[in-house]
């Protein structure tokens, strides 16, 4: 079939994508509707932890889609049950609501941190977020986030969210006041091109919340679920948040995000929080099956090891190539590229790169959030062979745009 065959015009224009419909995922590798094969280094924007259509997740639906799809939110379910005790026993948290989004699981932070705030700080409800976060695309959590342009985009906005400079406790602490309930933040921003808290920055808030009473709500949607090489992007810093969220990584690929608080913090009364799809069975076998996958041992091992390698062959590509610094924990990593050619390395590894040895019929994903940074986000679990011909891509398309 050709692409113009293809009725796309049906779906809202909301983003520019290529004329491709991809239809086979396995592991590292996607395929498109012309049977030409791609080396996957988004993976679903860091959403496919174990790689395209794993086993344990296929099994898992299979399993559950014929038992029990969903009861109804106001009754309880297996699944969901159990999901909820793997991740309160490998978090510090003893309370978890999930929802469908990591935007919606941010929807449901910033509800349960005005509620505490209600309860607890006389009706302090401001949440300090920072500049170049990203937190969802709900009108809230546009608003929470630190995206340039986004403060007027659907104004107006929802008020509340006092921003400060990330990795500048200063700039956090200047804008507390009595009306300040929390502070929310990404411990690496993701989509704002992988900027890593430092460890004082992370403990030094931590300090900051205990000595004003506020609320520490981690944004681990895109760094939870492994990515960091560890389970959670806040152990690898080793402080403690009052409130988590998860998504993107811990579905797998399905839409499955949580909400995770600690026994004291979990202020929700009956009526505050619900959702038709909210802890539905078929989602959350899934949530299991990732997260028992992620526990065995060795497996954030092999995410640490692989973190490591991929910073390494950056790091030399990057000198060879006279491109910038390579930075990330884990395999949530960015590149500089000194010039403003994001776009056009990420269509010449899609589209151009089948022309280069080794390559034939062969494409390579990536990722641009900013026009002079590549972010490599790839499965969990893939080998070090991927990343090896993932580099001599990477090498071919910066030789390719350059000419
Ligand atoms: C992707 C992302 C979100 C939004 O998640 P959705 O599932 O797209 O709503 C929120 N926060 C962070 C840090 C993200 O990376």
């Amino acid at each position: 079939m050709n692409f113009k065959d293809f009725p796309v015009q049906a779906l809202m224009d909301i983003t520019s994508r290529p004329e491709l419909v991809f239809v086979k995922g396995a592991g590292s590798w996607l395929w498109d509707h012309n049977g030409k094969k791609y080396l996957d280094f988004v993976q679903g924007w860091a959403v496919n932890s174990l790689g395209h259509s794993p086993k344990c997740i296929v099994e898992a639906l299979v399993a559950q889609a014929p038992k029990l799809i969903t009861p109804s939110p106001a009754f309880y379910n297996e699944p969901s049950i159990r999901l909820a005790n793997l991740l309160t026993a490998h978090s510090c948290f003893d309370r978890v609501f999930f929802t469908n989004s990591g935007a919606e699981a941010n929807e449901g932070a910033i509800k349960l941190a005005r509620k505490w705030g209600k309860k607890n700080k006389g009706g302090a409800f401001e949440i300090i977020t920072t500049i170049n976060s990203f937190h969802g695309r709900t009108i809230a959590t546009m608003s929470a986030s630190g995206k340039p342009g986004w403060d007027v985009m659907f104004a107006p906005q929802v008020p509340g969210f006092p921003k400060a400079q990330f990795n500048d406790l200063a700039s956090v602490e200047a804008l507390v006041t009595d009306k300040t309930v929390a502070v929310m933040l990404e411990p690496v921003q993701g989509e704002g091109g992988v900027n890593c808290a430092t460890p004082e920055f992370m403990t030094g808030l931590r300090a900051l919340c205990d000595k004003h009473k506020l609320l520490l709500i981690c944004d681990e949607v895109q760094t939870g679920m492994g990515r960091l090489g560890t389970l959670f992007g806040y152990q690898h810093y080793g402080v403690q948040p009052d409130v988590m969220t998860l998504g993107k990584g811990i579905g797998g690929g399905v839409p499955l995000a949580a909400l995770l608080a600690r026994a004291e913090v979990s202020v929700f009364e009956h009526g505050d929080q619900g959702g038709t799809y909210n802890g539905n069975p078929l989602m959350a076998a899934v949530g299991v099956a990732v997260i028992e996958e992620m526990i065995k041992p060795g497996f954030l091992d092999h995410v640490k090891a692989m973190g490591t390698y991929l910073s390494e062959q950056l790091t030399k590509a990057s000198g060879e190539l006279g491109l910038g610094a390579e930075r990330g924990i884990g395999l949530l990593r960015a590149l500089e590229l000194e010039d403003d050619i994001g776009a056009k390395v990420v269509n010449y590894a899609r589209d151009n790169l089948a022309t280069a040895s080794g390559w034939t019929g062969t494409g390579l994903l990536l990722n641009s959030p900013r026009p002079a940074l590549l972010r490599f986000m790839p499965a969990l679990n893939l080998s070090k062979a991927e990343i090896d011909l993932m580099i001599d891509g990477l090498r071919k398309t910066i030789a390719g745009v350059r000419t």
